[in-house]
């Protein structure tokens, strides 16, 4: 059984990577990353690779790498939790002074740590990297991706850059702060804006995967847009009462239209118009009441309180793995940890 004590030797620099189903990619992603990292850092970084229930040999490539390599750490997630909940693992882990945040397939190049490093240096907190170009992602992607960034801003407060994804550089502080926000939605690159402090963009072209297929299919991206607006935008649930006063106005209209054909004797039996104005009524009511289920059913999940991510191994030479261990979202966890230690 792995320990949690922290070793009295920080890193100063945490890489964290969250892994599904990426067999294919591991060696050459931690043969990049390690040597981007040991050319700036030497020994003093850590690689922390979150498995997220992969079913290919993933878990067993990446205690390969750890078995060899004392700065490489394994946490292998009890079953997939999905790429936030593994990115959030990761980070609740990541003892780093300075924290690196990269997909697994390479899109990312790793290599560009040095110079977001640099930018990083320049006095900020938050070095996040913006596409201005993305290679071997279909057409309809980058087109959904783009309207949603844009329609997303409309609707919150908080601002999320566009053409952004978690590829980024974070100081500690900023990672402490994420990791103090128990939210079970995470959206995370828009929890990094609303933290604040200076934050600058990094342009940079996204490369195609290097091997393997996406994960965020049509039905997952839905899904992610959905947490993203409902955890940063009550603007749905006031598209009710839009909706509302919209009907109410041109009901009003209608009625005086009524009145006046039934002084002229002009009524007709107009069964057309009223069967039309239930339906649209009816489904007018499902919709919004759909909104409301949607914010509903999240404050239940919420008031729940489980834990975020549930971990099975840490694989690791130093043992070594706390992180921020004050943090709520840490703390959750470290609960659970104590409790299978004891059931084991
Ligand atoms: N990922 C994960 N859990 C999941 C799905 C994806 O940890 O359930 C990881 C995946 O291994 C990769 C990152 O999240 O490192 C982004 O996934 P992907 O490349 O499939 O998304 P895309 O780049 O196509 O949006
Ligand atoms: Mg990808």
């Amino acid at each position: 059984m792995q320990t949690f004590q922290t070793s009295p030797e920080m890193p100063e620099l945490s890489v964290v990577i969250p892994v599904y189903n990426e067999e294919a990619v591991l060696d050459v992603l931690i043969e990049r990353v390690v040597g981007a990292s040991a050319a700036l850092f030497d020994k003093r970084f850590e690689l922390i690779l979150v498995n997220d229930g992969s079913r290919d040999g993933s878990w067993e490539a990446i205690c390969r790498h750890a078995d060899r390599d004392p700065r490489v750490v394994g946490l292998n997630l009890s079953r997939n939790h999905g790429h936030q909940l593994a990115l959030t693992a990761g980070l609740c882990h990541a003892r780093g002074a300075v924290v690196f945040v990269l997909d697994a397939d390479l899109q990312d190049p790793p290599e560009l740590l040095g110079p977001m490093l640099a930018k990083l240096r320049e006095g900020y907190d938050v070095v996040y990297g913006q596409r201005t170009k993305r290679h071997g992602e279909t057409a309809f992607k980058r087109g959904t991706a783009a309207l949603f960034y844009r329609l997303l801003r409309t609707m919150i407060a908080t601002d999320i850059p566009p053409d952004t994804g978690d590829f980024r550089l974070m100081t500690r502080r900023v990672v402490d702060q994420l990791n103090a926000m128990p939210e079970r939605y995470r959206f995370i690159r828009g929890m990094v804006s609303f933290v604040g402090f200076r934050q600058a963009a990094f342009p940079y072209e996204r490369d195609a995967r290097y091997a393997g297929e996406t994960s965020y299919p049509l039905g997952k991206m839905i899904a992610f847009a959905l947490d993203a607006v409902t955890s940063f935008s009550v603007v749905p649930l006031r598209f009710a009462s839009h909706l509302g006063l919209l009907f109410g106005i041109s009901g009003l209209l209608a009625l005086s239209w009524i009145v006046w054909a039934s002084l002229r004797g002009a009524t007709v039996e107009g069964w057309a118009s009223l069967a039309a104005l239930i339906l649209i009524m009816g489904s007018v009511q499902l919709m919004v009441l759909g909104i409301f289920g949607e914010y509903i059913g999240r404050m239940y999940m919420e008031a729940k309180r489980r834990p975020l991510f549930i971990v099975s191994d840490i694989r690791s030479q130093a043992g070594a793995v706390g992180g921020a261990a004050d943090s709520p979202v840490a703390r959750m966890e470290e609960k659970l940890h104590e409790a299978f230690r004891a059931a084991s």
